[in-house]
């Protein structure tokens, strides 16, 4: 597929931010195994469809990642396949605890040098895997670190495939426990949307990680093309739509991508995905002091959510330092999730996980990059 690339004016919130457009739409081929199907893989090497199933339960089941290791295989297979296919795309290049919550931030580097971000969030003995879909986002939300950056390049399907194998190994998880995913990371991963679907496949397949589809969630902007594609999946991955406004001249100002498209034709494509996979919506809202937080808004989200089966998402905001806004005092969101309630929407605070260690997408990456700078 060609890879769509909006390039999208920029809020104007800031004037020293210089706006990122830059787009590099080329980077290596993806040979690693990591990214492929059991038929792929035995296509790729040119072996039997039965050898192809092997590694890949080596790479997906027990996450060995190295040849040598596949102790099953053939010796002469082991050895010519060291030659020419990649087994791995990433190492990591920095890791942040936080002691307060048990998250867990991986920086990984990628091939080519540019770097991504993953976080592991525990609760209790369960944990949720926060992947990335892209090398930072051409969306340019005003609010966001990764946004900030702008669009570098996509992520193959090994690269997203590999997060959520590194993460596996960091989580410890008990045999038979499989981890929720949410593509909440650096990126729109409807703009990447053939290696997110084929990464989901391989995550979802019974001989891998074999995580069940309910436990998977793709979160979008609002890129209502995606929306309408994913709603003809024959799969029951969950919808997360980041709204944080109900008004188009606030969202136009939030979400850029709000211009190409409008709330009406965001809500139409959201109706549609409802009929057709008859599945619960989340709504993810990032409450901002004084710009999205006022009762009124709380009221206008409500009568935009008529219609649709959805409970409210309310993310306090990760201060990114940049950036000139300030996550709502406790007092507004109360009001704000009191408002909502009243209206007759179902509507959860996020409980913030990590803020110790800058655990909102793009924002460890972000302190890398200036870190970087100050040495140079
Ligand atoms: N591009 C997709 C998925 C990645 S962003 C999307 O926008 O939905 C995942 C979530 O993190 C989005 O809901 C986004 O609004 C939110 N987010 C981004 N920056 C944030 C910040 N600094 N604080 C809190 N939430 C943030
Ligand atoms: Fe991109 Fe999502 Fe960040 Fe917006 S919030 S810039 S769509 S990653």
């Amino acid at each position: 597929m060609t890879p769509r690339f909006p390039v999208w004016p920029r809020h104007n919130f800031n004037t020293r931010i210089k706006p990122a457009m830059t787009i590099h739409a080329s980077h290596e081929p993806d040979n690693a195994l990591t990214g492929m199907l059991p038929e792929d893989i035995a296509e790729t090497l040119q072996q039997p469809l039965m050898r192809g199933r092997q590694i890949f339960q080596w790479l997906q089941k027990k996450r060995v990642l190295s040849l040598k290791e596949m102790t099953d295989l053939p010796a002469a297979l082991r050895g010519s396949l060291d030659a020419g296919v990649g087994v791995s795309a990433l190492t990591v290049a920095a890791r942040q605890f936080s002691e307060q919550s048990g998250t867990v931030k991986v920086l990984f580097a990628l091939r080519d040098g540019e770097t991504i971000e993953t976080v592991l969030l525990r609760h209790g003995d369960r944990a949720t895997f926060c992947l990335s879909s892209q090398v930072g986002c051409a969306l340019g939300c005003a609010f966001c670190a990764t946004g900030l950056a702008g669009f570098r390049r996509h992520l193959s399907v090994a690269e997203i495939v590999e997060q959520a194998l590194h993460l596996c190994d960091e989580a410890h998880l008990p045999p038979n426990q499989t981890p929720n995913i949410v593509f909440m990371g650096m990126g729109e991963p409807f703009q990447n949307y053939d290696a997110v679907l084929k990464s989901i496949q391989i995550l979802m397949h019974p001989q891998g990680m074999h995580i069940g589809a309910r436990k998977i969630t793709v979160s979008t902007v609002g890129d209502v093309a995606g929306i309408r594609r994913f709603a003809e999946e024959p799969w029951q991955v969950r919808l997360s739509v980041s709204l944080h406004a109900a008004t188009d001249a606030l969202r136009d100002k939030l979400t850029p991508l709000n211009r190409r498209y409008p709330l009406e034709t965001l809500h139409k494509a959201l109706r549609y995905y409802q009929q057709k996979r008859d599945r619960q919506l989340t709504i993810e809202y990032t409450l901002l002091a004084n710009e999205n937080d006022a009762p009124s808004d709380a009221v206008a989200l409500a009568a935009y959510l008529r219609g649709l089966d959805a409970v409210v998402n309310i993310i306090p905001w990760n201060v990114v330092l940049e950036l000139p806004f300030t996550p709502s005092p406790p007092r507004r969101v109360n009001a704000f999730v009191a408002a909502l309630q009243g209206a007759g929407v179902k509507a959860t605070v996020r409980k913030e996980r990590g803020g110790d260690i800058n655990a909102a997408c793009g924002q460890l990456r972000a302190a890398r990059a200036a870190d970087e700078r100050e040495q140079v």
